[in-house]
């Protein structure tokens, strides 16, 4: 299989249309300025220069902001900017995300003259009193209609939907998943909510308002969501926020986190939970007092069935007294285990 890269160009609120409760797209974005031509000329050149892989695959895309939410003018500023290393074959697609009520066919239509491959949309929620309680400016129905609208057009539909919004409720973030399923996205990413410097949610937290989830509550609730989603063959690209300078440890001087479940390794922790679960569910099925289990998985899997810093292998020690034997079988489809009981307690 080709290698994939990703050429992100942070579009930080240029035009954005709302003021999300959460939102502060500059310091997500890790950027002060407005991108232009040149800048993201540079960036593009910059990312090229490095990628020695003649054979990889090579995607530009414009994250951050509301792409298609910024003045006309600009967007085919940058679209024609990227298309054009797509017409000399230095990059094969492009992608971009923006806000469901910033779709429309006019838009669509530009987004494909210029070869826009994937179009992300920030749904959040499938609430719609949750979506005005964070100040989101759009609807459900706005999600809906534009998802389809993509879809139809022949782009690839991506998802984002975040866990721990003020007065959103695990149930919430369940539905939320399930109805993003019906719509048929080819990939989603799961946001669990931080407190970012800045925001109203950063004065809700201090005033008592709003109280972030914790680490543990956020990986709970991601490991269903991931489970609806893998269960449709839904591509799940990013759970938790990607690590940069200002999103880090709160405790970190740059941090622009002032509270919520930040967590480095946010996604190992959902996935290597998700194996813990399974294979704890598949010993307890088990008629004899296990002492000793061998799990054999796709060499790919298998830090996430150790756990962060081993914590599965300590947790199911300490919680059933069971010593974990890990074995990596490149035979063994990627999700898949086989499981061996090695040692059992006679009484
Ligand atoms: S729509 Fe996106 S960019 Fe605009 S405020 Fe909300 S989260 Fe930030």
């Amino acid at each position: 299989m080709k290698k994939q890269y990703i050429i992100p160009i942070f579009v930080p609120h240029l035009g954005c249309p709302n003021d999300c409760i959460f939102c502060n797209q500059k310091s997500i974005s890790g950027q002060k300025e407005n991108i232009t031509k040149f800048k993201a000329k540079k960036i593009i050149d910059d990312y090229l220069k490095n990628i020695k892989d003649t054979d990889a695959q090579i995607e530009i895309a414009f994250f951050g902001g509301s792409f298609t939410a910024i003045e006309a003018e600009k967007q085919e500023e940058l679209l024609k900017l990227a298309n054009e290393y797509i017409e000399n074959g230095k990059v094969q697609s492009i992608r971009i995300s923006t806000r469901p009520d910033c779709i429309n066919k006019e838009i669509l239509k530009r987004l494909k003259k210029y070869q826009v491959k994937t179009i992300e949309l920030g749904v959040q929620s499938a609430n719609d009193y949750i979506l005005k309680r964070s100040n989101r400016g759009h609807t459900f129905s706005d999600v809906k209609k534009a998802s389809k609208m993509i879809r139809w057009n022949g782009f690839k539909l991506g998802h984002q939907m975040m866990v721990g919004l003020p007065e959103s409720t695990r149930i919430d973030e369940i539905n939320t998943a399930k109805a993003l399923v019906k719509l048929k996205p080819k990939m989603v990413r799961i946001y669990p909510v931080l407190v970012v410097k800045n925001t109203r949610l950063e004065e809700e937290y201090k005033n008592g308002e709003y109280e972030p989830l914790s680490i543990v509550q956020a990986v709970e609730v991601c490991k269903e969501i991931v489970r609806i989603f893998a269960d449709k063959n839904i591509d799940i690209i990013r759970v938790g926020l990607q690590n940069t300078d200002e999103i880090c440890e709160p405790d970190n001087k740059n941090s622009q986190v002032v509270a919520g479940p930040y967590h480095p390794a946010f996604r190992q922790l959902v996935e290597s939970g998700m194996w813990y679960d399974s294979i704890v569910s598949k010993i307890k099925k088990l008629n004899v007092k296990v002492k000793e289990v061998e799990v054999s998985v796709n060499p790919i899997d298998s830090n996430n069935v150790i756990g962060h810093k081993k914590e599965n292998v300590k947790k199911l020690k300490d919680t059933y007294d069971v010593d974990l034997i890990l074995k990596q079988d490149e035979n063994i489809k990627q999700g898949k285990s086989k499981i061996e009981i090695t040692k059992v307690y006679n009484n």
